[in-house]
């Protein structure tokens, strides 16, 4: 019996699962790092409470960057496999520390317009800002999505033959 080639059967199906379970941990522990714990009431601080915050701190910290580490792992398993990324993957990860982009903990969202007087509605662009690296990721809001690089290649070369086409023709 050979493979069966079915809608069930997707090629690569292992390295999709990888890239998907690594995100889904790297977005586990960047959840779960955040949460901060119950502060110590009062000022009094003995030496427990004190050790206990630190060793607080430090799993904090260590779950930050296994998130990182992850989606580093995720990057280039993407890169290597050449499997897109989804665009709502892509777009909560920064580009440049790796760090995963949680609305308010680790990121934070601005609106942003820089035509003139802000007169132009369709000018308006979403960044959002890392607080791990303080890089920002920009999205046009009203703008029409450019087509992918090959797309655009393949329709331009398209219409410069029709226009040859279109110049013989008149000849
Ligand atoms: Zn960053």
């Amino acid at each position: 019996m050979g493979k069966s080639k079915g809608p069930g059967n997707v090629p690569n199906r292992p390295t999709y699962s990888r890239i998907s379970y690594l995100y889904q941990a790297a977005a586990y522990l960047a959840s779960h790092a955040e949460t901060k714990g119950p502060e110590p009431e009062g000022t009094e601080r003995d030496g427990a409470t004190l050790e206990k915050q630190v060793s607080h701190a430090h799993a904090q910290r260590n779950k930050h960057s296994l998130s990182r580490r992850l989606i580093t792992d995720l990057r280039s398993t993407s890169l290597k496999s050449q499997i897109r990324l989804s665009p709502s993957m892509k777009h909560t990860i920064c580009k440049f520390c790796d760090s995963l982009l949680i609305e308010g903990e680790t990121s934070n969202t601005i609106v942003e317009n820089k035509s003139k007087g802000c007169k132009k509605p369709w000018a308006d662009v979403l960044v959002v800002k890392c607080h791990t690296c303080g890089g920002v990721k920009r999205f046009p809001v009203q703008a029409p999505r450019q087509k992918r690089r090959p797309i655009r290649e393949k329709e331009s070369e398209e219409k410069q033959r029709q226009q040859a086409d279109a110049t013989t023709d008149a000849d």
